[in-house]
């Protein structure tokens, strides 16, 4: 059932919208379950010409292996379908004209980044750039560190602190970007959710304005914030990490709360 806020009286809106950006865990699927009526959601919006992404912050596998992933869980996705964090950092790196970069990164990451062009090397990097390196080594930590105490620029894909798993949070790049600087005092210019970049750099390359545009998540504080952030549409879909109470307490408010992601299809069909 679809229950509206202050901010939003009229849901015929949602018809006319041309991209919708889908949030992963919490939103479609929570670990290996796919939620209800997502399949369904999915071939609605191919019928009805809907463009469609489906994003993420986690960036420790590459695209490729997200597509994977995805399709295991019974999502028919393509590769251009889904955008990671990656995504926008490869874009800005590319639109600053950058060749060599030191990554921290899985091996997995920088395939992705050597097929894109560009030279992963601890010699006189232009840029060092921090993904969520499920490989870390200490002999890495170390370099990263000379390099930013010689003023290398430095980058992140995302800040999410922690990653959930079944046997609980393991620590994730802003976990990682936290030692760095408690080692360096150096902070890394982010991308990944809730920075709006993670959205315009997609709907830029579509030419399609925000305006007609569609976040759908679960947190508040990266999903719908960056949404707000972008001036996409909001849905805050309440089968994840967020409560009615949390949004009632929260100054982040979506335009529109849903019980689950199924209720979407009634306003799409
Ligand atoms: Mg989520």
């Amino acid at each position: 059932m679809i229950k509206k806020n202050n901010f939003s009286t009229n849901l015929e809106f949602l018809r006319k919208k041309k991209v919708f950006f889908f949030d992963l865990d919490g939103t479609l699927y929570l670990e290996d379950i796919l939620f209800e009526g997502v399949q369904e959601l999915i071939k609605l919006m191919k019928i009805f010409n809907k463009r469609f992404f489906f994003l993420s912050n986690n960036s420790s596998i590459s695209t490729k292996e997200y597509v994977l992933k995805l399709n295991k869980l019974g999502l028919d996705v393509n590769i251009e379908d889904v955008i990671i964090s990656t995504h926008p950092t490869i874009y800005f790196l590319k639109k600053e004209n950058v060749k060599k970069i030191f990554l921290l990164g899985t091996k997995s990451l920088q395939s992705e980044f050597i097929e894109k062009g560009f030279e992963i090397t601890d010699k006189d990097p232009e840029i060092v750039v921090l993904g969520f390196d499920k490989e870390l080594t200490y002999e890495k930590l170390v370099k990263a560190s000379y390099f930013l105490q010689n003023n290398i620029p430095f980058i992140a894909t995302h800040p999410d602190k922690v990653c959930p798993t079944k046997k609980g949070y393991i620590p994730d790049a802003g976990a990682i970007i936290s030692l760095l600087y408690e080692a360096t005092g150096k902070k890394p210019k982010i991308f990944g959710k809730p920075n709006k970049e993670m959205l315009l750099f997609k709907l830029r390359e579509l030419r399609i304005s925000p305006n007609d545009a569609v976040i759908v998540g679960d947190r508040l504080y990266t999903d719908i914030k960056m949404g707000i952030k972008a001036g996409v549409s909001t849905i805050c879909v309440l089968s994840g990490e967020t409560t009615r109470e949390m949004i009632e307490k929260s100054e982040i408010k979506p335009d529109i709360i849903l019980n689950k992601i199924s209720d979407l299809i009634n306003f799409i069909n």
